[in-house]
């Protein structure tokens, strides 16, 4: 999907690609020629069916070639993708399905032997700034809203990665994040970009990646932190090693998780990124594999980030400020009420305000700090919880912490820390945070303390800070105090 050349259909049916695998699901290949053909019917299935451009689709969207096909049709017709999550619950896809309000639920594209070899339908030209996909941010500061990407960022968002990391003959990525989410529906976009193979796995199993990326000659990953955890736990031959990169995007990976990957020789390169841009806006340029490099790396191609003051100027380099990006991949807005413009909720300048905290150093790298409402404000100081959670996910036994603020009369907040042990004894839990307390200045110690079997993630793997909150709160006793 070129800038210059807007229809999939073209696009996939290039000379000398038809042959080639485009998609690899369960062993079973799809070539592009046969891509072309299966998205034609499906376009045409779906024109039988009353969508045209202008329309919104709504689909459940598991990671699989069916999935895949129907997404490239609806882009092909011009109507807007509403993914949905079949994770989510009744409550939440009523959300999605109210604010987005899509023409029709439809059903993924499934290939059969009695399906008609081609399709026809009327064919349309799209506009850059047409919608390609209405994504919802995941709800971990409020409701979810619907972020409104187009054709055109998607686009632009391809060529970024594509120029920082570069593709190769061999590259095949594997797509085992929901396709709802941006960090799934970017690989597709990407791939398609390239007329790369997709290799699809339908959910995270970790056994299950690392059999696919053998099998399949997978060369390109892309994980949240949580993932890239259970692949090492896993993967005792050094197949990770095997990949020509991993990126590790969608939250802070700790340092310790990166050493790991650097010590197996697997290159893994740590991304910033979020629904509004389309997925990663920084990223770790191409080194050599057991090596590290600190930091989300430096702005893609094309993208502008910069770090302000609450006062409004900017940043030194090395101080925290709030981070906002620019570029050709930001969201045309989120949607409002029915029949209302989009918020675009851009700054006059053309800056979108992501909501995070973070430090710009002399060399460009970004250091991403907290989520501005996630910042643990106490007796006037600053607590980014990462910083805490990464000290206490350092203790034995504990595979996962989460820290936030707690009303306090006195400080204003107080810290709390929810730590994941197994078993969880809270008595334990308030000895291990007093033992990691000594290496931490008085200000980020945890006063409060809760054990958990485990804790809360989102769809897409990341941790549910919110429900961890909820959950926790009223579980909190008081760490003792070291004599
Ligand atoms: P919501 O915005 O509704 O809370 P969400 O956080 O899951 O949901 P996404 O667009 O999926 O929304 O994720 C984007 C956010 O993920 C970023 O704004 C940032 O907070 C976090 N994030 C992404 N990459 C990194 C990174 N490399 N380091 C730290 N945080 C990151």
């Amino acid at each position: 999907m070129d800038h210059d050349g807007l229809s999939i259909l073209d696009a996939i049916r290039e000379p000398g690609i038809a042959t080639q695998p485009a998609l690899i699901e369960d062993g079973r290949v799809i070539s592009f020629g046969e891509l072309a053909t299966h998205v034609e019917c499906a376009a045409s299935s779906l024109v039988a069916q009353g969508l045209g451009p202008g329309c919104r689709a709504a689909l459940r969207t598991t990671c699989d070639a069916g999935t895949v096909v129907t997404i490239l049709a609806l882009i092909e017709l011009g109507v807007a993708l509403v993914p949905i999550h079949p994770r989510l619950t009744d409550a939440e896809v009523r959300v999605i399905t109210e604010d987005a309000r899509p023409d029709l639920q439809i059903l993924p594209f499934i290939q059969s032997d009695n399906l008609p070899k081609s399709g026809s339908f009327p064919r349309t030209t799209t506009e850059p700034s047409t919608p390609l996909a209405i994504l919802f941010t995941s709800g971990t500061t409020g409701r979810p809203k619907g972020a409104v990407l187009s054709r055109g960022a998607f686009a632009a968002s391809a060529a970024a990665s594509a120029k920082n990391l570069g593709w190769t003959p061999d590259d095949r990525w594997l797509a085992c994040m929901p396709l709802a989410h941006v960090g799934g529906l970017s690989i597709v976009m990407r791939c398609i970009a390239a007329r790369r193979p997709i290799v699809l796995e339908p959910r995270f199993d970790p056994d299950a990646v690392l059999r696919a990326i053998r099998c399949e000659r997978v060369t390109l990953l892309s994980v949240v932190p949580t993932m890239l955890r259970a692949l090492f736990d896993a993967d005792r031959d050094g197949t990770l090693a095997t990949l020509r990169l991993v990126l590790v995007g969608g939250a802070g990976a700790p340092p310790a998780l990166l050493e790991e990957a650097a010590a197996r020789r697997v290159l893994a390169l740590t991304t910033y990124g979020l629904t509004e841009a389309c997925s990663q806006v920084t990223c770790q340029p191409l080194r050599a594999a057991g090596t590290m490099e600190p930091g989300s790396g430096k702005a893609l191609p094309g993208v502008y980030i910069r770090t302000l003051r609450d006062t409004g100027t900017l940043a030194d380099p090395g101080e925290v400020g709030r981070i906002q990006v620019r570029g050709p991949m930001l969201m045309s807005g989120y949607l409002a009420g029915p029949g209302e413009p989009l918020r675009t909720s851009l700054t006059e300048d053309g800056f979108f305000d992501t909501g995070d905290l973070g430090a710009l150093d002399e060399h460009g790298r970004l250091f991403v700090h907290a989520r501005r409402t996630d910042l643990v404000v106490t007796g006037g100081e600053n607590v980014y919880p990462a910083e805490v959670e990464q000290a206490l996910e350092a203790l034995p036994g504990v595979t996962r912490a989460v820290v936030f603020g707690v009303p306090d009369e006195r400080w204003g907040q107080i810290v709390a820390a929810g730590l994941a042990l197994d078993p969880p004894d809270p008595a334990h839990a308030a000895a291990l945070v007093a033992e990691a307390s000594a290496r931490l200045a008085p200000h980020k110690r945890p006063r409060l303390v809760a054990a958990v079997a485990s804790l809360p993630l989102t769809a897409s793997g990341k941790l549910d800070r919110a429900r961890a909150v909820r959950e926790l709160s009223p579980r909190l006793s008081p760490v003792p105090r070291r004599p």
